[in-house]
């Protein structure tokens, strides 16, 4: 049901705070109510739903905004696991020590801010930061919320004293699982992003007359270190680590002149921070020494740093009993991919469980996963949360 907001063929095409997003909130709002929580927007676009009288609670949760033309079950099963998992509490009396916050944050892709809404929830945004926050096309986040009818509503936050627990279920979105043939992945960390970018200023010269040892080729430079940075994150990186050149300029971009100007960006992830900083600093030195054999100047920076976040040793060991109990087919592994329990853990013990992507596609229409793996899911996390709850009679 929730997946016919912005439907776009086999996908969903939903982000944050468009007209898609803002009914699939209100919809979602309202399935809490049905289910017996105090369900909110808040000022930000999180939608909260609580179970009555607690003053304890463990939260349940993930995201319903998605990718431009994405899946049907990024974030979004999560959540429907959650609300399903609050619903059957209800039905069941509602009446334990440990109650359940079912949340869906807002803007977990990014299209305002990556992670937003657990960022704010957290605290690690406030109210004075609403004001300065944009999308690539200029609109702020402050006029989204107010056509939405958001804006200047309180913005809930989390209380470790109170919030006992954080516990996400997402797609993998990505092919481990599938290939090791299981059914439930035991998240044990969330890896680290580093995002570089290298210049290289060469001298813009005529490609015709220039002799090649007098050149100072700024190109040259640039496609030595794209080479070579293959070379060095094989042989410097752990077997987890990633990387991805996704994105380079030259100028001017013609035949017929040397290239004065050239500038590449890298992403690499792992999901150790000395990897990540050992990376860093090789990095760092390759661009110096290209720099040098190209006679050209070299500036590089680190323009995106996020730290790898450890996932809660003890829920990672409930998810995973509770996976042997149900027996299913079960592994542990780390996520290439960032989520809101890499905020949460932050604040309070989190942890989080996937189910396979069927041929590891995601943030595509063609996500998609085994009704199996999704029923499964659904059980191990259910079966975590009952388990929790039991601890504290
Ligand atoms: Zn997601």
């Amino acid at each position: 049901m929730l997946a016919r907001f912005g439907e776009y063929q086999t996908g969903v095409n939903r982000p944050a705070l468009s007209g898609e997003d803002i009914a699939a909130r209100n919809w979602l709002r309202n399935r809490m109510e049905e289910a017996g929580l105090e369900a909110i927007i808040d000022g930000v676009g999180n939608v909260i739903g609580r179970t009555p009288g607690h003053h304890k609670r463990i939260i349940l949760g993930s995201h319903t905004d998605t990718v431009p033309f994405g899946g049907w079950l990024d974030g979004a099963m999560g959540v429907v696991y959650s609300l399903e998992i609050a619903r059957t509490y209800m039905e069941a009396g509602g009446n334990n020590n440990i109650g359940i916050e079912v949340v869906s944050f807002n803007d977990e892709e990014g299209r305002f801010y990556a992670l937003l809404g657990s960022h704010f929830y957290c605290g690690l945004l406030e109210k004075s930061d609403l004001t300065g926050i944009h999308d690539t096309d200029g609109i702020s986040l402050q006029e989204s919320l107010e056509n939405a009818g958001f804006a200047g509503r309180e913005i809930a936050t989390l209380d470790p004293a109170k919030h006992i627990a954080y516990l996400e279920a997402h797609i993998e979105q990505g092919p481990v699982l599938e290939n090791e043939k299981r059914t439930i992945g035991l998240v044990t960390e969330i890896v680290g992003i580093r995002r570089s970018r290298v210049k290289f200023y060469g001298q813009a010269d005529h490609a015709g007359t220039t002799p090649m040892k007098l050149r100072k080729d700024a190109a040259a430079a640039l496609y030595n270190m794209a080479t070579r940075l293959e070379a060095l994150y094989r042989s410097e990186g752990s077997p987890h680590t990633v990387w991805n050149l996704g994105k380079a300029r030259i100028e001017p971009g013609t035949l017929n002149v040397v290239c004065s100007f050239a500038e590449l960006f890298i992403e690499y992830r792992d999901p150790s921070s000395e990897t990540l900083r050992k990376l860093q600093n090789k990095l760092d030195q390759l661009s110096a020494e290209v720099a040098d054999r190209y006679r050209v100047e070299k500036e590089s920076a680190e323009v995106v740093t996020i730290e790898p976040a450890k996932m809660d040793p003890m829920l990672v060991g409930r998810l995973e009993a509770a996976a042997k109990n149900l027996k299913k087919r079960h592994m542990r592994l780390h996520s290439g991919a960032g989520h809101d329990a890499m905020v949460l853990v932050k604040r309070i013990p989190a942890a989080m469980l996937f189910v396979p992507s069927i041929g590891g596609r995601s943030h595509d229409i063609n996500e998609n996963t085994q009704e199996y793996d999704l029923f499964s899911g659904a059980q191990v996390l259910s079966q975590t949360v009952s388990d929790l709850v039991d601890d504290h009679p």
